[in-house]
């Protein structure tokens, strides 16, 4: 199969997902294009997808610019960790960072924002299975972090965001994040990729994540 019929598949299946849940027209696709050259996403932006995503500053700064430059209108989503000394070049490039997770990298982000200008709309990353080695923040610690990134550095948060345990049923996490979604008052909720997107579409999903089912394996 070809890239484009791919992207086509996988569109097919989100518009079948929102209609047995009920939800038409509600889930936005981020086409991960990690690992991918520009070559490679080319073909995709050519067959009408407008939003993707990094999970690397760098990497995304080799390939981006020159896509932006070719085609008005797409937007970037920086779905990795982001460390406070790459902050600069995360605002200047991405449209949407989807991982705030902690005070240091919000408070880097809420002054390069002012420094450039720009505004950047972004999701709190919630580390909803606890998993030591993923980012994150606790689940419990959410509320209050959103609160913080709010009323102290006047950021605002559009969505939460969380990738589940790759061994665990993903729908409890994606009921936790829905669930924290509420008690925050967030509209937007980022979850869901190759191997469980129409899942998360179910659980409320605004926007799900898909790499390699429209890429290929990485
Ligand atoms: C790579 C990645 C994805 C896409 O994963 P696939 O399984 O290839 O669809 C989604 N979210 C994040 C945070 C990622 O790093």
């Amino acid at each position: 199969m070809e890239v484009q019929e791919r992207l086509q598949d996988v569109v097919s299946r989100i518009q079948a997902a929102e209609k047995s849940a009920h939800r038409k027209g509600a889930a936005t696709l981020v086409a991960v294009s990690k690992t991918f050259d520009a070559d490679a996403i080319r073909p995709v932006i050519a067959a009408g997808q407008r939003v993707f995503g990094e999970n690397r500053v760098q990497e995304a700064q080799g390939k981006w610019p020159e896509l932006k430059a070719e085609t008005s209108g797409l937007e970037l989503h920086l779905i990795g960790p982001l460390q406070s000394n790459k902050a600069a070049e995360a605002v200047a490039l991405f449209d949407v960072i989807e991982t705030v997770d902690r005070e240091k990298i919000a408070r880097a982000l809420a002054g390069e924002m002012q420094k450039q200008g720009r505004n950047l709309r972004l999701y709190v990353q919630v580390n909803t299975g606890l998993e030591p080695q993923k980012a994150g923040i606790a689940p419990e610690e959410t509320a209050a972090f959103v609160d913080f990134c709010r009323q102290e550095l006047g950021l605002s948060i559009e969505g939460l965001m969380c990738i589940p345990p790759v061994e665990e049923n993903p729908g409890p996490h994606f009921a936790l994040l829905a669930k924290l979604a509420g008690t925050c008052k967030l509209e937007k909720l980022s979850m869901g990729m190759s191997g469980d997107f129409e899942t998360a579409v179910q659980f409320g999903a605004t926007s799900v994540r898909v790499g390699s089912a429209i890429f290929g394996a990485r």
